[in-house]
């Protein structure tokens, strides 16, 4: 975390590009991470490498597009408690960590008030709560921000007191770290993971084969070795992974390192992500060709979010 690159010229530098490929009213509203590892994976001299494209400030993010929202999906309306955004029947999401340790330039949560959000310190009473009052939920889902960026001692206290409810079944992870900082997946991380008596679900977020390479597939190993079941989101994005070849590579890469591609999510209509949005009809074309192509297990859910839907529309 402490050797990300938060500087877009010095990012263009080590990728061997021009310093005006960046814009910096772009990075103001929304600031640049990447991890050293994750830059390794980058081309040099490619102006158009996949990767780049999902973490450098652009000047298309400071256009006003109809259509686009600070708060595409509603998660505001849905926070029921600090920290707790409770949508869909059964599942309930904590908000456990206000940062990431990539900030993706598509991301729906790029305007979030965290700050408001995020349940910390004494609100994880308030959190744990709502959820130990309402026994319809069976699943806790731990989101962000990255809720792996938590220290561990945090996370397994967290995952103690989400055990002792009754009611829990599941436990579920989102998390890009595996990804982007596979170092986090460590002995002390599978250790309070291994311990934990619910059923332990990790999604991934990967939208371009490249971004899976040995450190990555190594990483995931572990974690499968320790019990925990693996599924991956992508987002559908505009010059990064819409053609059926990229797709194709991204879903037998994923299941070659034994993750499940889950789902393909349409881009959240969020202000400054509008240059990377494909149509629904392209999109659907584009998951008819991977049908045809694929076994059934490694065609990901292509979906739509909806505020006010019960749950993640799917689209064909
Ligand atoms: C996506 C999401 C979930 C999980 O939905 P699944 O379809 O079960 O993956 C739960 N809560 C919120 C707020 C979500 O956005
Ligand atoms: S890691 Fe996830 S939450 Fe964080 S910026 Fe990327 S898409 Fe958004």
């Amino acid at each position: 975390m402490a050797r990300a690159i938060t500087d877009p010229a010095e990012l263009l530098r080590c990728l061997e590009l021009p310093n005006l490929l960046a814009d910096e009213e772009a990075e103001r509203r929304f600031s640049m991470r990447v991890p050293l590892g994750f830059v390794e994976r980058m081309e040099r001299g490619n102006p158009r490498d996949p990767l780049l494209l999902q973490v450098l400030p652009g000047v298309a993010e400071t256009q006003w597009v109809p259509g686009y929202h600070a708060d595409p999906v509603g998660d505001g309306a849905s926070i029921v408690a600090p920290g707790v955004i409770h949508k869909y029947h059964g599942r309930a999401l904590l908000v456990a960590s206000a940062v990431c340790a990539i900030h993706c330039r598509y991301c729906f949560r790029r305007h979030f008030p965290y700050t408001e959000a995020v349940a910390r310190g004494d609100e994880w009473e308030a959190a744990l709560g709502y959820i130990a009052a309402d026994p319809t939920i069976e699943e806790v889902i731990l989101s962000g921000g990255d809720p792996l960026l938590l220290a561990d001692g945090q996370l397994a206290d967290l995952s103690m007191r989400l055990q002792r409810i009754p009611h829990l079944r599941r436990l579920r992870i989102h998390s890009r770290l595996p990804v982007v900082l596979p170092s986090r997946i460590d002995d002390v991380l599978l250790d309070w993971l291994r311990a934990c008596r619910l059923q332990t679900v990790l999604v991934i977020h990967a939208n371009h084969p490249n971004e899976l390479d040995d450190s990555v597939c190594q990483a995931l190993a572990r974690l499968r070795e320790a019990g925990i079941v693996l599924l991956n989101q992508s987002v559908l994005l505009r010059a990064v992974n819409n053609r059926v070849e990229t797709l194709l590579a991204l879903s037998e890469r994923l299941f070659s390192a034994g993750v499940i591609p889950y789902y393909l999510h349409l881009l959240d209509k969020v202000d400054g992500a509008a240059h990377f949005d494909v149509n629904e009809k392209a999109a659907v074309s584009l998951l008819k060709e991977l049908r045809k192509r694929l076994p059934g297990y490694m065609v990901p859910r292509l979906v739509r979010e909806r505020a006010g839907t019960p749950a993640k529309m799917p689209i064909c």
